[in-house]
């Protein structure tokens, strides 16, 4: 390895960063240094490996992990990611930004999350199902409603949540649906579920546009991603009077600069498979996406795509956070000095595990709300989370990614303190 790609590797180790964005706000919070050495770390790391049958009767073995970061506040809670890259590494970073998230939120939970190297794409549906069973049964010596509890992630659906729910209920012999969020409505999912993230993203946008004095009508927005958080976020973006002018997957992006008509390319996704050759609109790359000539930016695909390296070439004023770790702790310094804000992850996002939180509570009461009911009550916690972050930023002179962190952190830290030291 070169140098420069060396120091890549270590600039974009999302684990390395969600604990350099701790230390920011533990100096700040001046923790002491056994509650430090306390929250940098994962409190359990499982590394699993399990065979899987193949359609044509061979054999292969996957790896996968789950992370429990914290749990001081309340059981764990985080999502479960299919993708080929995922490691250990992304996923203590990912649980350690849960426990925050979930701080922030004013949620009862620690912070955890999971995963699998595989592409599901290279899967039949049989085999993502043996996989998803396998899997769910590794994990099940930590999973559990009062202990920790997956949700939806990159590449994984409400089936897969199903998958899961029904693993673990027929292991113990009876239905448990709170083991696990993001179901089908008919197993105990949550209305409004399945729009959280992107809810929540909107909500936070319309926040942030408020306080930049910024008119939605005259913001052109871009969104990096078009799965459940980026094609949502742009839907309801675009309902909220937002100029929605580029949007990407991962084979590409689409651009017309007076604006894309939402609802018009769900049809055309639902009928072609994609959003390649969207009429009316020009090709764009994902790295071009990013430096597009809008307003806002929602990255809302995997982390590092912004980084030290085109932070310089950013256009937006604003970047709502819709991914988890999208921009660098070297990027975020670049953005702050040219003046560009940073809406983070840790609020950003937090509109799906706010719902989560409210689907396990109804599973948990075995009684159910109203979809109006859910989108309200989403809506105050994503406002009053904003205000706090303000709050904390403003008075500390920070940027808004150190505010939340303050909110979060100081709120697990007095946790910890209160509940002492065990034994
Ligand atoms: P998803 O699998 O539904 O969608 C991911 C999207 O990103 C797809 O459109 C895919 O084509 C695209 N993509 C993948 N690699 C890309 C690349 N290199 N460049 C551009 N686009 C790429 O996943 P999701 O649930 O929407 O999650 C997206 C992000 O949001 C992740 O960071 C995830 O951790 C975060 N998040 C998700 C939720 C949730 O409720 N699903 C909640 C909070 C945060």
């Amino acid at each position: 390895m070169t140098t420069a790609a060396a120091q890549a590797a270590v600039a974009e180790n999302p684990w390395l960063n969600a604990q350099r964005q701790f230390d920011n706000a533990a100096e700040i919070l001046n923790l002491s240094p056994g509650l430090r050495a306390v929250l940098r770390e994962v409190r359990r790391e499982l590394v699993v490996r399990f065979p899987v049958k193949l359609d044509n009767g061979g054999l292969r073995v996957f790896e996968g992990y789950r992370v429990q970061h914290n749990l001081t506040r309340g059981p764990a809670k985080g999502g479960l990611r299919f993708h080929p890259e995922t490691n250990v590494d992304e996923v203590k970073a990912l649980a350690m930004w849960m426990t925050w998230k979930c701080a922030l939120a004013g949620l009862p939970y620690g912070g955890a999350k999971g995963g699998v190297a595989v592409d599901p794409a290279t899967l039949s549906h049989r085999e993502l199902e043996r996989l998803t069973r396998r899997f769910a049964s590794e994990i099940s010596v930590l999973v559990g409603p009062d202990s920790d509890i997956p949700a939806p992630d990159v590449n994984t659906s409400a089936e897969i949540m199903a998958w899961i729910m029904d693993t673990i209920s027929m292991e113990a012999g009876y239905s448990i649906p709170a083991v696990v969020t993001g179901k089908p409505l008919d197993i105990g999912g949550s209305e409004g579920r399945p729009s959280a993230t992107g809810r929540g993203v909107t909500i936070v946008a319309l926040e942030a546009c408020r306080r930049a004095e910024m008119d939605p009508a005259s913001t052109r927005v871009a969104v990096q991603g078009f799965g459940n958080v980026g094609s949502v976020s742009a839907q309801l973006m675009h309902d909220a009077g937002f100029v929605v002018c580029a949007v990407s997957d991962v084979h590409g992006g689409i651009y017309s600069p007076g604006g894309i008509d939402i609802p018009e390319l769900m049809e055309h996704r639902r009928t072609t498979g994609g959003i390649a050759d969207f009429p009316g609109t020009r090709f764009v790359s994902n790295s071009e996406l990013l430096q597009l000539p809008v307003d806002l930016l929602v990255p809302a695909a995997l982390e590092n795509q912004i980084t030290a390296r085109n932070a310089g070439h950013i256009h937006a004023r604003l970047v709502i956070e819709g991914a988890n770790g999208p921009t660098t702790p070297d990027a975020d310094v670049i953005l702050e000095q040219r003046g560009i804000t940073v809406v983070p992850d840790i609020l950003a996002n937090a509109g799906g595990v706010t719902v989560s939180y409210f689907e396990w509570v109804q599973d948990l009461q075995s009684f159910f709300w109203e979809e109006g009911e859910i989108n309200r009550r989403l809506e105050r916690i994503m406002q009053k989370a904003f205000t706090q972050m303000c709050q904390q930023a403003d008075s500390h002179g920070v940027s808004l990614r150190l505010g939340a962190y303050l909110v979060a952190v100081k709120r697990v830290a007095d946790a910890t303190a209160v509940r002492g030291i065990y034994p």
